[in-house]
């Protein structure tokens, strides 16, 4: 074995020459990176950004979700999907995680009078953030000192919580469906939860991947997996939601379909604040105008 593991070595000795430094190089990016995200959060150069969700038969604005934006001091965007990760393996996701429910908070108070009580807004929460054992008493603190009520409020988890004792999950959702919020599985379809999770977990509501709904989706049948997410959520008794709407026949054969809300590119890209703003007071009777 001692031999073959020689052999072994000197055989990938070009290899590692070549790719160490490639890693090392990968890694220093990212530690780089980091460092610069740490320093944007510090200075306050971190916002979100907010996409109305919209109820598919009559176009009503029933909320918004909340989208965090970076962009770094030399004027790059860099988008969630890359930072976020980052985040979570540094431990700095807990720190911006609050920062991002307590600012959606404040916008939704804010936004009091201006729109319907029952408009929700809607907030990423990284699985890292929910594990943390004081998370729910965070969440009721900031809703306190904001004065939102929590049916005002919904999480959005991803499947990734699931890495969380089953029962310590099953607690924390009922201590926040307790208080009213609500609370959807993020990109459902895409991960692994097995349906026996799904069903011990209590949502409120299953949000429907963007792949499942977007043209570049050409399964056999056209919306097949759509339509089996939303016959197993109305078998649940979980409500649907449908993210990366483009188009009126995406729109409509989602309502075919039986589901109920959406959000998507359709109806509004996420806005800044001062723009959604804007779209509300153009809004009649909270519906976006015919178009
Ligand atoms: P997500 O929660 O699934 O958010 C929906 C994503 O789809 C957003 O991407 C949104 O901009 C995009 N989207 C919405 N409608 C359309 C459409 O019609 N077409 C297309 N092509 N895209 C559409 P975004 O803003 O880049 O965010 C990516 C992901 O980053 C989010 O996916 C979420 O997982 C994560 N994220 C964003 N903000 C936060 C946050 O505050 N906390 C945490 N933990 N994660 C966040
Ligand atoms: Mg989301
Ligand atoms: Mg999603
Ligand atoms: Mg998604």
């Amino acid at each position: 074995a001692g031999a073959a593991l020689k052999q072994a070595k000197s055989f990938q000795r070009g290899k590692a020459l070549y790719f160490e430094p490639v890693i090392a190089a990968a890694a220093r990016d990212r530690m780089h990176m980091l460092s610069r995200l740490r320093e944007s959060f510090s200075a306050d150069r971190l916002f979100l950004h907010y996409q109305p969700l919209v109820d598919l038969r009559d176009g009503r604005i029933v909320g918004a979700e909340s989208l965090l934006r970076w962009r770094t001091e030399d004027g790059t965007f860099i988008p969630p999907d890359r930072f976020i990760p980052l985040a979570e393996q540094s431990g700095l996701m807990v720190a911006i995680g609050e920062w991002v429910m307590r600012t959606a908070l404040k916008w939704r108070a804010g936004l009091k009078g201006t729109v319907d009580e029952r408009f929700r807004v809607a907030i990423n929460v990284s699985h890292v953030q929910f594990s943390e054992p004081d998370f729910v008493a965070g969440v009721l603190r900031m809703l306190a000192e904001t004065g939102v009520a929590g049916y005002q409020m919904e999480i959005e988890l991803t499947e990734s919580v699931a890495a969380e004792n089953t029962s310590r999950i099953v607690d924390k959702l009922g201590e926040l469906r307790a208080q009213g919020i609500s609370v959807a599985m993020d990109d459902f379809g895409t991960g692994y939860s097995s349906l026996s999770i799904l069903q011990r977990l209590r949502l409120d509501r299953l949000k429907i991947d963007r792949s499942f709904i977007s043209d570049g989706n050409d399964t056999h049948e056209p919306f097949g997996i759509t339509r089996t997410i939303i016959k197993l959520a109305a078998q649940l008794r979980l409500h649907t939601i449908a993210e990366g709407i483009e188009s009126e026949e995406q729109r409509q054969a989602l309502l075919d379909a039986g589901c109920e809300e959406g959000q998507g590119y359709l109806f509004a890209r996420p806005l800044a604040e001062e723009d959604f703003g804007r779209l509300l007071a153009d809004a009649v009777d909270g519906r976006f105008r015919h178009r």
